[in-house]
C-alpha cells in the first residue's frame, strides 16, 4: 500500500513543519504520523528551543498530537532529518513500520538499527532537508550539539 503513496508529499507536510520551527527560532526538524492510505493523523516540529524542553522532537510531537492509535505497525513515520536513537526507541517500542526520511546526511540516527529490526526506512535524501539542516548546524553548532547529546 506504501508504494502506491507520494513520499514526497508526505514529506512536505514535515518540511513545512520544520519551516515552522526554524521561523520561531527552533531546530528545523518537522515531523508526521501518516495512516497506510496517507492520511495524516499527527504533525509536529522540534520545539525544544522554543518550549525549553529537550524531549520534544518532530517525532514525538507528531506522535503525540495524533493520539493514542490502536496499533503502529501501518503506520508511517516521516522526519526531515534520520530519527534520533530517542525517536529511533519510539519507533521501536510503538512497532511504527514504516519511516521516511528526508536526509541521513547530516545526522544517521538509528536509521541502521531500524532496518535491522524490520523497520521499513525510506531515504529521501532531499537537497533541501540536506541544505536546511546543514545550514542550521553551521549557525547554530551549540544548540545541535546539545540535541543531540553531544558536549
Ligand atoms: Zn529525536
Amino acid at each position: 500500500m506504501i508504494a502506491t503513496l507520494n513520499h514526497q508529499a508526505l514529506l512536505q507536510v514535515a518540511i513545512d513543519e520544520a519551516m515552522l520551527g526554524l521561523s520561531e527560532g527552533g531546530v528545523p526538524v518537522g515531523g508526521a504520523l501518516f495512516a497506510a492510505d496517507g492520511s495524516l493523523l499527527g504533525r509536529g516540529h522540534n520545539r525544544r528551543v522554543q518550549e525549553g524542553d529537550p524531549s520534544i522532537h518532530g517525532e514525538t510531537d507528531a506522535f503525540r498530537k495524533a493520539g493514542r492509535q490502536r496499533s503502529y505497525r501501518d503506520k508511517i513515520m516521516v522526519t526531515t532529518l534520520a530519527p534520533c536513537w530517542f525517536c529511533s526507541g519510539l519507533i521501536r517500542q510503538f512497532n511504527i513500520g514504516t519511516v521516511i526520511v528526508g536526509e541521513s546526511v547530516n545526522f544517521p540516527g538509528g536509521i541502521d538499527w531500524l532496518r535491522e529490526n524490520g523497520v521499513t526506512v525510506i531515504d529521501m535524501a532531499s537537497k533541501e532537508c540536506i541544505d536546511m539542516m546543514s545550514d542550521y548546524i553551521i549557525n547554530n553548532p551549540a544548540v545541535w550539539n546539545e540535541d543531540i547529546g553531544e558536549e
